[in-house]
């Protein structure tokens, strides 16, 4: 971790939880939480828990956000919300691109910046999600597929990407219990952060996702262009997502 960029760690929920859960979970997270303005954090939920998040964690340091939205602003789009819809639950960030989104829904890369793009104008901070799968870095694919799926987003410009965040998630290490190595983590990083500087934006945070659990997240926190952690499975669990805020609290302290 650089000391000059924030960390931030932020949960996505993914499709779980519920009211009963939700108010279980959040509730220790934020009671656990005491890291004061070191560390930005937030969790992710599905939309129709927005407005429980924020009756629970307004007022704490714990943010709240989404995992996708429209590119439209408003209209016939049956199932779409807009951002200003989430902007209107305070959320403080979006989730854009998740591989499940890009696999299952067929995101483009060109759709994931205009999400991205529209969660900036309505004042929202995009969590912009890239990597690659196991093929693509067995074939040594791994800085091409990077480069191509943030060839839209950065071209969004200098003030924009200095509002975004980029998620490096590579593909084979979500849910899989097989998290990158810090030296994988590190390398990808490093490559993001130098196509981010090519455009201007220095102070853009760069976050790993993958299989990051209270065990391993300090030494992924260990390399000096990863600024914080996107994770799952691992944020379900209080015990273990405080872990991980401990951790980025060290980094940063360290
Ligand atoms: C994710 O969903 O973005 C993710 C990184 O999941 P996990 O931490 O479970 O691998």
């Amino acid at each position: 971790m650089d000391k000059s960029r924030k960390p931030l760690v932020i949960g996505n929920l993914k499709m779980h939880g519920s009211l009963q859960s939700n108010q279980a979970l959040l509730g220790a997270i934020k009671a656990g939480y005491h890291y004061g303005s070191q560390l930005d954090s937030a969790l992710c939920l599905p939309f129709v828990y927005l407005y429980q998040a924020r009756e629970l964690l307004q007022g704490s340091a714990i943010a709240w956000g989404a995992q996708d939205l429209s590119v439209h602003t408003q209209g016939a789009h049956t199932g779409e919300i807009a951002a200003a819809m989430l902007q209107e639950f305070a959320c403080t960030w979006v989730l854009c691109g998740h591989s499940e989104r890009r696999t299952a829904f067929a995101e483009t890369n060109a759709a994931v910046a205009a999400k991205a793009s529209a969660a900036l104008q309505a004042g929202l901070g995009p969590v912009v999600c890239v990597g690659e799968t196991l093929a693509q870095r067995e074939a040594g694919q791994t800085a091409a597929v990077l480069a191509e799926q943030l060839q839209p987003v950065l071209a969004l410009g200098a003030p924009a990407l200095g509002r975004l965040v980029i998620a490096y998630e590579p593909v084979w290490a979500i849910g899989t219990g097989q998290a990158a190595t810090p030296a994988q983590a590190q390398q990808a990083h490093s490559f993001i952060r130098a196509l981010l500087a090519q455009h201007g934006a220095r102070a853009t945070r760069i976050l790993y996702g993958g299989s990051v659990n209270a065990e391993n997240a300090a030494a992924l926190f260990a390399g000096a262009d990863i600024d914080g952690a996107l994770v799952g499975g691992a944020a379900l669990c209080a015990a273990s997502f405080l872990g991980i805020l401990q951790a980025a609290s060290d980094a940063a302290m360290g």
